[in-house]
């Protein structure tokens, strides 16, 4: 992102009341187009995945570029199918609901299940709608240390391991699965995939004979394919190189990679105490438990807008909750800070606003939409109601 758009996200977090989350059209669009150009060379087809982004304002656009949407359960799918209808609508849930399965058949045109048992009891709902089912697969192949996102971990519950795919016969169950799915990724190059992929082959795709039906194959998500160091080129050759071999059709689910540095929270300074030990906590209007919960589930520090590299004073940022530990980092800014100020979280578009809460009663931010003449296009405001009708 360059100076230019920094001092326009400044004007904004100037003018709107906080917190708030503010997503660009413009950001959005850019990611958009590079996955678009990836689907063009590649073949692929390229996925939203919803519970990472499900700002259901840009699914107009989204739908422009992309090939459809990845739900994780009924609610996911119902907003694909209000928001996105005219697209391709997959879902993968580890263990679907005997009361919600027969909606999610309808809607969804890609079914995927974890298990050839979830096939035994669900499939045939499936193939009553005359729609795809697909199988979740497990390589056992990590290439990532954050356990909590490593669907390959030992204990894994997701995917089917080799031991149990060689021990498959019932011809039925074999017959009906059209498609394969792995996802192992998370923020990660494409030499990562095509590793995985590797080993994938050798343990599935050779035996794929068993599957006379197999038609697609899903690659998940977990691909940073717009950020700037991604080898966009290794991933259109092993996905042409896929196409070719297995004459399946390929599809990726990214989530991140869609609305990455897209949107920003902004934040106001409530209070500024003494220093302790040299370095005072800042209390902001956000909340890391409440707004941004991963950056204490990963956890991370998240980046901040502050253009000067000339960094002196030293302020740990902190949420107003009860909770010790919420806080947001610490960071050395080139001014002093004052009450009032706005700091700006970026990158807070993903993996934030699906996952925000209400603990301690603190408000949720505001959701603003900026379209491509820089006006606000959508803007929705949450107070009380929306925190008591939780509870
Ligand atoms: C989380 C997830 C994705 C999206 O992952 P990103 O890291 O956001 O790209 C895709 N598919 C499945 C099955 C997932 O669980």
């Amino acid at each position: 992102m360059g100076l230019a758009m920094e001092r326009v996200v400044q004007s904004y977090a100037r003018r709107i009341e906080t917190p708030a989350f503010i997503v660009f059209e413009d950001l959005l669009r850019r990611n958009l187009e590079v996955l678009d150009e990836v689907q063009n060379q590649s073949g692929a087809k390229i996925l939203l995945a919803q519970k990472c982004f499900s700002m259901f304002h840009f699914y107009p656009l989204i739908e422009k570029y992309l090939w459809g949407t990845a739900s994780s359960g009924l609610n996911e799918s119902l907003l694909a199918e209000e928001f996105m209808p005219l697209r391709e609508k997959h879902v993968f849930s580890p263990a679907y609901r005997a009361d919600e399965i027969e909606k999610i058949s309808e809607i969804c045109d890609h079914v995927i299940f974890n298990s050839f048992e979830q096939i035994e009891k669900f499939g045939s709902i499936v193939r009553s709608k005359n729609h795809s089912i697909g199988l979740r697969l497990n390589p056992e192949h990590s290439t990532q240390t954050h356990a909590i996102y490593d669907p390959c971990n030992p204990q894994s519950r997701f995917g089917v391991r080799k031991s149990r795919f060689d021990s498959e016969t019932r011809s039925e169950i074999l017959n009906s699965i059209e498609g394969f799915h792995m996802h192992t990724l998370c923020e990660q190059n494409s030499d990562a995939l095509e590793e995985t992929v590797e080993i994938f082959e050798e343990k599935f795709l050779q035996d794929s004979k068993k599957f006379p039906n197999l038609k697609w194959l899903n690659l998940g998500g977990g691909h940073l394919i717009t950020r700037e160091n991604y080898d966009r080129s290794r991933l259109i050759n092993l996905i042409r190189r896929l196409r070719s071999q297995y004459k399946l059709e390929i599809y990726l689910e990214p989530g991140e990679a869609i609305a990455i540095d897209s949107g920003f929270l902004i934040s106001t300074i409530l209070e500024i105490q003494e220093p302790i030990n040299g370095i005072s906590n800042v209390i902001l209007d956000t909340s890391a438990a409440c707004h941004m919960p991963d950056v204490l589930e990963m956890p991370y520090r998240p980046e901040i807008l502050e253009t000067s590299e000339q960094k002196k004073f030293p302020y740990r940022f902190t949420g107003g909750t009860c909770l010790a530990g919420d806080v947001i980092g610490e960071y050395e800014i080139d001014r002093e800070l004052r009450e009032g100020d706005r700091i700006i979280f970026r990158d807070m578009a993903i993996y934030s606003m699906v996952k925000t809460n209400t603990f301690n009663g603190i408000n949720l931010p505001r959701i603003i939409a900026i379209d491509s003449n820089g006006k606000i296009s959508y803007e929705k405001i949450f107070g009380y109601d929306d925190f008591k009708s939780r509870l």
